[in-house]
């Protein structure tokens, strides 16, 4: 992932300190973009519907965005559509110079960074060190990583029984729409964008309602980079609008990160219209395991990082911390003390390590949770409640300590700043409660043991394992989920097979010469 968390975990601990940046936010960014984005034009919504998005700090309304509704996503799907057929300027091009065109994507991206990582923190409430310095910088790097790709993603030539030979072509596979949420909308636009124009695709992208803004804003650089018409096509809109897509006839996939829920009506839309391919990266509830020989306070800090980050809004969070026996007690009392110092408050203050909740349904629904863990029985040992002072959708640092495994804080993804300890005695043990869950995202493990680690990496379902790691993530690296988690690999060069059809081209090879 980015250098900053490396540093952070290498120097043992993820200080603010880590996060300075150089560069000063614009507190109230203009809001250039507010249409809908099809064949490189701005459009006004056919049915005249628009929509607010908020900030989350203030509550106030930052800007109306234009909804996109059916007729919307008939025009962008059929735009779309035009940009993939054979002999448009998108389809001659060479493979490189579409390499080309992403990389020039991902140079004005980094010209203007610090005006998308201040919008990006308006719109969503992240800390703008986060945005300017985490973000923004992997998802340029995400863009470049793909731009490289282009002209590398070989077919094979396979020997075959009888006078024949086979050689495969990794074919686009054709109009794709790409739903993707609120938790990081940048950089889930260039995990969506870089494969999929990589390999040839056009696209048909919904940004999450709660945070439409940059998404708009990188349309128009996608423009401005040189991207032929109706390569890209951008429709903000709600569910509905997602739904449209993930039903129409004419999709060729749908590649969507959300909540579970979602990604079940994603995949059934698919069986009851063209079965359409489907990718999903969902949600999860991560166990991170803590074994006794670790180093305490590297553990706890990068246990804190791996919950707390992103305001708990990252769907790899690790949110069932599994604690050995004989160091339980020290454990939770660090890490509580490290909850209670940390910094939270208005995101672009450059020290604040935690800003608000996304929106205030996603606030109500993680402070409900926390009432279900005390009414349970979890003692809380940190937080518990709204955070004041502020008028926006903020949550303390919440930690419950004794956990118990059946407890909904243990079982239900929260999205929120709520760490839960919970004690372990055995590796066999532990493995099977983490294993326990329908999620199968992601888990870490914590030990000095490299035996203890490998045995419990394999015995984990789970799309990544960090081993004395947490929430490292680089476009190399591939990224999906076991079960209820999804199914399909974003990053690195498996992300490529989720965006090309296989063809086999079957040649006579004559014996002799008549
Ligand atoms: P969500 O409803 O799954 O939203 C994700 C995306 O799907 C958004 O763009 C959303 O549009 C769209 N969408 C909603 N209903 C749809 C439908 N029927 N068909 C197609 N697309 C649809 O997530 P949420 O309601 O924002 O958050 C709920 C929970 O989901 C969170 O508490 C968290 O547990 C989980 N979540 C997980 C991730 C992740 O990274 N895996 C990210 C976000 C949320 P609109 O937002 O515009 O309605
Ligand atoms: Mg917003």
């Amino acid at each position: 992932m980015f250098r900053i968390l490396k540093s952070a975990i290498r120097n043992h601990k993820f200080a603010v300190a880590s996060y300075a940046t150089q560069s000063q936010p614009l507190t109230s960014p203009d809001v250039l973009y507010t249409g809908i984005f099809i064949d490189n034009e701005w459009h006004k919504s056919r049915e005249g519907k628009n929509f607010a998005t908020i900030n989350p700090t203030t509550s106030e309304v930052i800007a109306h965005v234009q909804q996109a509704g059916p007729a919307d996503v008939e025009v962008a799907v059929k735009a779309a559509r035009s940009a993939f057929k054979l002999g448009s300027p998108w389809r001659r091009m060479d493979a490189s110079d579409r390499g080309v065109l992403i990389n020039r994507l991902a140079d004005l991206m980094e010209r203007d960074k610090n005006y998308l990582a201040s919008l990006e923190t308006l719109d969503n409430g992240k800390p703008f060190a986060m945005s300017y310095n985490v973000d923004l910088p992997m998802s340029i790097k995400c863009l470049r990583y793909f731009a490289g790709w282009a002209d590398k993603n070989h077919g094979k030539t396979i020997p075959m029984d009888g006078d024949f030979f086979v050689y495969t072509r990794h074919e686009p596979v054709g109009v794709c729409a790409q739903i993707i949420p609120w938790n990081f909308p940048v950089l889930m636009m260039a995990w969506k964008l870089g494969p999929a124009l990589s390999t040839g695709n056009t696209i048909v992208l919904k940004p999450a309602e709660q945070t439409p803004l940059t998404a708009l804003y990188i349309a128009q650089l996608i423009k401005e980079a040189g991207f032929p018409e109706g390569v890209v096509n951008v429709l903000p809109g709600d569910g509905s609008t997602g739904a449209a897509l993930a039903q129409h006839k004419d999709v060729d996939k749908v590649a969507f990160t959300g909540s579970t829920e979602v990604g079940k009506l994603i995949q059934k839309a698919s069986g009851d219209t063209n079965l359409k391919r489907v990718t999903l990266e969902l949600g999860g509830k991560s166990p991170n395991i803590i074994l006794s020989d670790t180093d305490m306070n590297y553990a706890v800090e990068t246990s804190h990082f791996g919950l707390f980050f992103n305001m708990g809004q990252c769907c790899c969070a690790g949110s069932r911390t599994f604690i050995e026996e004989k160091i339980y007690d020290e454990f939770v009392e660090r890490s509580a003390e490290r909850a209670k110092k940390r910094t939270v408050g208005n995101p672009f203050e450059l020290t604040t390590e935690q800003g608000p909740q996304v929106d205030e349904e996603q606030m109500n629904k993680i402070l409900s949770l926390i009432e279900s863990g005390k009414k349970d029985g979890a003692k809380l040992v940190a937080g518990g409640s709204r955070y004041q002072g502020l008028p926006g959708y903020f949550v303390e640092p919440t930690v419950f300590a004794d956990v118990k495994d059946n407890m909904r804080i243990a079982r239900e993804e929260i999205f929120g700043p709520v760490q839960q300890l919970i004690r372990f005695k055995s590796l066999d043990e532990v493995i099977e409660r983490a294993n326990a869950t329908e999620y199968g995202l992601a888990a870490a493990v914590f030990t000095k043991d490299l035996d203890k680690a490998n045995y419990i990496v394999q015995g984990l379902r789970a799309g990544t394992v960090w081993v004395n790691s947490y929430n490292v993530l680089g476009a190399q690296a591939p990224f999906g989920g076991y079960k209820m988690s999804g199914h399909g690999r974003e990053n690195g060069e498996y992300a490529l097979q989720n965006y090309t059809e296989v063809k086999s081209v079957i040649v006579k090879i004559p014996q002799k010469n008549s």
